[in-house]
């Protein structure tokens, strides 16, 4: 608090990421980062992208970019191209020049519960109306509960930090139910085992899909993400973005994520082994108590019916393990632990074994 602060600062509550200790050794699982890197290709582009070149400003489109992207999600079959693309700072920046440019509206802006918080702080932001709609009692999103007047909905599937996966036909119904408000689908895990809502693009004018290079590339220190929507959405956030910062992405970055779409078999390949990784961690898991839900993503969620989930988080931070957990009602007893390494679920199931005795 400073008295140079306006108003609108102080009342502020800003979003609070998953903590980055600057600890050796440490068995970090506790912010969806990616185990196994990025694409050798996508590391060569951005080595071979500083040079002097780096003196110019980048390009404010990022049509390379755009077009690799469209190229990737072939919407060219649907009758798009590059411009039914946005790419941002992060999908994080992404969602904040949708709220800001799509969901300021009359009607509540309607999100779950239990989902990813940033939501809350950007609706609070940019001061967006908005309701909280009950996940049901298996944690799943039941598109029946958002067909009701509304300035949008936003969701993402998988859910986060719940990993429950909606398929698309549930996505479809809430397209249709809503077919007046954007229906913003944030895909930041969809890459592991889910189908993403793009191929629904042509048919749906009010649906906007959002993705990260953050969790399935492995580049969440490069800051690149994207929307896919018909022109008429990608021009809400390309005024948008051109009203606060024209180069969002810089030379390396647009260079970086250019080759990371291009390399799609070490894509396909990671995929595959987070996945993998991911079905024996649950069945590890389960073998010592837990209860998991059943995720699509690149984490698990899940409770011991012994222990308090507060309890057990400290107890793995004592034996240098992190994993996330939330202080919110329903979800108070559950651990969100990131799909690693399988040395690191070894130390992770070894410090388990430990405390649970
Ligand atoms: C990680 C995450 C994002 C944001 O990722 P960026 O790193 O900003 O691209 C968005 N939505 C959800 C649900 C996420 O978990």
């Amino acid at each position: 608090m400073s008295r140079f602060w306006s108003p609108f600062v102080r009342d502020l509550v800003p979003y609070v990421p998953g903590e980055q200790p600057k600890i050796a050794n440490l068995v970090k699982l506790n912010t969806n980062e990616h185990p196994f890197g990025p694409s050798p290709r996508a590391i060569e582009a951005m080595k071979a992208a500083v040079g002097d070149d780096l003196r110019l400003y980048p390009d404010p489109n990022a049509d390379l970019l755009k077009a690799a992207i469209a190229d990737y999600f072939k919407l060219a079959e649907q009758g798009g191209d590059k411009s039914w693309v946005f790419v941002g700072n992060g999908s994080d920046e992404v969602l904040a020049h949708a709220f800001h440019g799509l969901f300021q509206h009359e009607q509540p802006l309607l999100f779950p519960d239990i989902t990813y918080s940033f939501y809350h702080v950007y609706a609070g932001l940019y001061g967006i109306r908005h309701e909280t709609v009950p996940l049901n009692e298996r944690f799943e999103i039941d598109p029946a509960d958002y067909a009701r007047p509304n300035g949008g909905i936003i969701f993402p599937n998988p859910n986060a930090p719940t990993g429950c996966l909606l398929a698309l036909d549930a996505i479809e119904r809430m397209l249709q139910g809503s077919p007046d408000s954007v229906v913003l689908v944030d895909e930041a895990y969809i890459d592991f085992g889910g189908e993403t809502a793009i191929s629904l693009v042509s048919r749906y004018p009010n649906l906007l899909v959002t993705q990260t290079l953050s969790k399935s590339r492995a580049l969440a220190g490069l800051r690149v993400g994207l929307a896919i929507g018909q022109p008429h959405l990608i021009e809400a956030l390309a005024r948008i973005k051109d009203s606060f910062n024209s180069y969002p992405l810089g030379r390396v970055a647009q260079a970086g994520a250019r080759a990371a779409f291009e390399d799609r078999s070490h894509f396909d390949s990671m995929c595959e082994m987070v996945i993998m990784q991911r079905d024996s961690l649950s069945v590890k898991l389960e073998r010592m108590g837990f209860e998991v839900l059943p995720s699509g993503a690149n984490f698990v969620f899940a409770r011991h019916p012994a222990h308090r989930g507060a309890d057990l988080a400290a107890a793995l931070r004592e034996r240098a393990v992190l994993v996330r957990h939330f202080k919110q009602a329903r979800i108070d007893d559950f651990l969100r632990i990131t799909i690693g390494t399988p040395e690191q679920h070894r130390a992770l199931l070894t410090a388990l074994e430990e405390i649970l005795g």
